[in-house]
This record gives C-alpha cells, structure tokens and sequence, in this order.
C-alpha cells in the first residue's frame, strides 16, 4: 500500500500498457483517475479494478484538447482533492508506417498533437496542482525506444517520442523548485495483444530472453514515482529487454 490514498491520473488506460498502469496503482492503495478517449472501455476498466477493491474513476478525456484536459484535471480535484501523480501514456502510432515522401501535414499533426502536445497540456494544468501540495509530485512521461532508433518511414511517431524526451528535460529543470520530478520511461516491444501468440523467435531476439508485458512499464511508474525515489528527476529509462544496446549488424 506505497500508495495509499495518492490521487493518480493516468491517460490512455482504458486498455493496454495505460490499463496494467492503473491498475498496479490501485493495487498499491492509490485513488486512480483513468483517462481515455475509449469511454466503454474505460468505464469497463474502472469497474474492473472497483470489483477487485480498488479505487478508480473513468473520465472521457481527449488528451489533445486544451478544454477537455483542464475539465479532467478539475473533475480530479473535485473527486479526490488532490493530483499527486501524473502518468501520461496515452499515444498514438497512426499512421505506423507511412512512406516519408506521402506523410500528410495533418497526419504529422495529429501525431504530435496526441503524443506530444498531449503531455505537456496534462502536465501543465496537473503541476498548477501539484505545485499545492506539501510533498509536491511526480510525472512519468511514456516515450518509446523510437525516440532513440527507428524503421524506415516512421518520421512523425519517432519525432513525437522525441519530444516527449526533451520535454522531460525542460519539464524536470522548470518544476524542480514546486517540488515536481518529471522522468521519462522508453518501451521496447510491450505486447498488449495475446502474449501466447508470440513465437519463440520474438522472445529469443531480445537480450533479456523475452518480449515486454505491460506490468513491466507498470512497476518502471511505480519506481518513478515512489517518493524515497525524488533524487531521480529529468531521467529516461530504457525498458526494452535490452534491444536497444545489441548490435544488430549482419554477419
Ligand atoms: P494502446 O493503443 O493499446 O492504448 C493507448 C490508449 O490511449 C488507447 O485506449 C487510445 O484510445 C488512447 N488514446 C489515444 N489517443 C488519445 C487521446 N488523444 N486522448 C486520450 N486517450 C487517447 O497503446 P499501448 O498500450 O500499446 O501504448 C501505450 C503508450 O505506450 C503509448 O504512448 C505508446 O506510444 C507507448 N509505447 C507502446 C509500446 C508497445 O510496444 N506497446 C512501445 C513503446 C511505446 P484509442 O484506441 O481510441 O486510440
């Protein structure tokens, strides 16, 4: 119960790695608010984490739109008083690969919006409450080993991921003083999907033996955020299996 009565936010968790997020917060006696533009699915997920004893609350939220982003962070503040922790993992990868000389302007633009733009408006009016708070706060950006390697024609989602990186520098640098960390985790290859479907190739491929679970980038927020934990700020953690440090040069 490290978490006992911590007011947590988390975007996109409605499913996927976002869903493992709340609900190993929940688990850890935190009063988590799901954040998702999935509005059945999100509902489902809360109820699901209530019937195993935890405490959550599904809000609709567009992370990209400044107004529905300061309605989710007072509707936080009416339901739980407080935002102690902010984790923003809502992104998304559309279009996944789109050949560099056909990418649209509004396709860059949706991307960066979501991804990008996304964190910083959650951020901002989160830390405006945060800053209040005795203990102040913590933010987890989720990025993606993209920002730090690529397959072609993957410019606009590795170019969000980027800046989700930089501005989790900047952001640890200017809330530093309202008592805010702000670090960044990079994810390798999370399966979401079914994890028995993969083949053994997938799983041997990385150095660590195996392909990532969601609960992997669930306990990398818990560690983030632990407040014995406050002397990290501005970092990024790689949690990839290793892929990231192999050399894949052909024999
Ligand atoms: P999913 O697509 O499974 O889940 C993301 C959730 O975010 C979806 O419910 C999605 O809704 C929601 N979402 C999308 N756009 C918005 C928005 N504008 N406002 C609010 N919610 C939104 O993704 P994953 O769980 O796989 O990934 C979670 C995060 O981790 C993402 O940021 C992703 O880029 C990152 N990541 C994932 C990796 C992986 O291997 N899975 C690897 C590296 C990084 P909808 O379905 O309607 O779009």
């Amino acid at each position: 119960m490290r978490y006992k009565d911590h007011s947590v936010i988390v975007t996109g968790a409605a499913r996927g790695i976002g869903a493992a997020i709340a609900r190993s917060y929940a688990a850890e006696g935190a009063r988590v608010i799901l954040a998702d533009l999935l509005v059945e699915q999100g509902e489902r997920t809360a109820d699901d984490i209530r019937s195993g004893g935890g405490q959550a609350r599904f809000i609709a939220c567009d992370v990209s739109r400044e107004e529905q982003v300061v309605a989710l962070i007072a509707r936080t503040v009416e339901h739980y008083g407080a935002v102690d922790i902010l984790i923003n993992n809502a992104g998304i990868a559309d279009p996944h690969q789109a050949s560099f000389y056909d990418l649209t302007g509004d396709q860059w633009d949706r991307v960066m919006n979501t991804n990008a733009k996304g964190c910083f408006l959650t951020s901002r009016e989160a830390a405006k409450i945060m800053r209040l708070n005795e203990q102040g706060g913590a933010i987890v950006h989720i990025s993606s080993t993209r920002a730090l390697m690529s397959e072609p024609h993957t410019e606009a989602y590795a170019a969000s991921k980027g800046a989700i990186a930089s501005l989790t520098h900047a952001m640890a640098v200017s809330l530093g003083p309202d008592g805010i960390t702000v670090n960044c985790i990079y994810p390798g290859w999370i399966e979401t999907g079914d994890y028995r479907e993969l083949r053994e190739i997938d799983h041997a491929q990385h150095p660590a033996g195996r392909v990532g679970k969601p609960e992997d980038i669930a306990r990398a927020c818990l560690y983030l955020t632990d407040s014995v934990n406050r002397f990290i700020t501005g970092a990024g953690l790689v949690v990839d299996g290793g892929m990231t440090v192999k050399m894949i040069y052909e024999p």
